[in-house]
């Protein structure tokens, strides 16, 4: 999932090629993508897109006073094309299109999703505030304040895991960077936000700001087809169950859950303890 660094680069690339250019056409294929009716898609017709930018996870492009927000959820992706087919493409069966937009003159981009589970949303409103998602973000990592965070997390009783992927908290960190963080912190994930010192917390803030600029930095100037190689090359735990960890050599360990899994280094998180992963302790019963 392209999580705050990704969506950063992506809205870098797009700002330099949407704006200033007029839309010619705009057409949803997976219906289901689509959000909001009122106003159609076909309001951003004939207008000139004026800045793009990011919210959180959010992609933001303002297009003549109206906004087009994309949340690119699990598994979508966004294919820049430097000349579109005539035909129209055809919707269903596997083709992963969610939504083309068609640029006067030549090109214009393909939203597409893989896979059966869909999750990509698209937006056309008057104001970004108006997406029930963007609404609810928190502060932005690369803009909150150590005061600001500080309160954030210290606030709340959950594992810290949790907290740094909870949008409402902070926008833009997802499963791979909160990983990140935590192992560029030393900290636990299972460790409890409200129990941080003021010297864990200025660490975590720390980890955070470094480990999603050094990202963004990577990214920075990567074609949108680039990025989710560069991204995956960057990490250092997570996604690396069962590989030496660059920091310490120990193995990099794995907690599974329903629906994802977290990665961490023993010894250099959770002082060498293993946290125990419910999926594998069931295959050994
Ligand atoms: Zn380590």
């Amino acid at each position: 999932m392209p999580e705050l660094p990704e969506v950063e680069a992506l809205s870098a690339f797009l700002r330099q090629r949407l704006t200033g250019r007029v839309i010619a056409e705009v057409r949803p294929v997976a219906i289901s993508a689509l959000k909001t009716y009122d106003p159609p898609v076909t309001a951003l017709v004939g207008r000139v897109v004026g800045a793009v930018g990011r919210r959180g996870k959010f992609l933001d492009v303002e297009v003549g006073g109206l906004h087009l927000v994309v949340h690119l959820a699990r598994a979508g992706w966004l294919r820049w094309r430097d000349s579109l087919p005539v035909e129209p493409p055809r919707p269903g069966g596997r083709n992963p299109l969610a939504l083309r937009v068609r640029l006067e003159g030549e090109g214009g981009f393909d939203l597409t999703e893989a896979g059966t589970k869909k999750g990509l949303a698209v937006y056309v409103v008057g104001d970004p505030g108006e997406v029930p998602g963007v609404a609810r973000l928190g502060p932005d990592p690369l803009e909150v304040g150590f005061e600001e965070f500080a309160a954030l997390v210290r606030g709340d009783r959950r594992r810290i895991k949790g907290v740094l992927r909870d949008q409402s908290v902070l926008a833009g960190v997802g499963n791979a960077y909160s990983d990140e963080v935590l192992h560029a912190a030393r900290m636990s994930p299972y460790k409890v936000a409200s129990s941080l010192t003021e010297e864990e917390a200025a660490r975590l803030y720390e980890a955070l700001g470094g480990t999603l600029r050094e990202a963004v930095e990577r990214s920075r100037g990567l074609a949108a087809g680039e990025l989710k190689a560069e991204k995956k090359l960057g990490l250092r735990v997570h996604g690396r169950t069962g590989q030496p960890c660059p920091v310490c050599g120990d193995t990099v360990r794995e907690v599974s859950f329903a629906d994802s899994s977290l990665q961490y280094c023993p010894t250099c998180q959770t002082g060498g303890k293993v946290l125990a992963d419910r999926r594998l302790s069931r295959l050994l019963k």
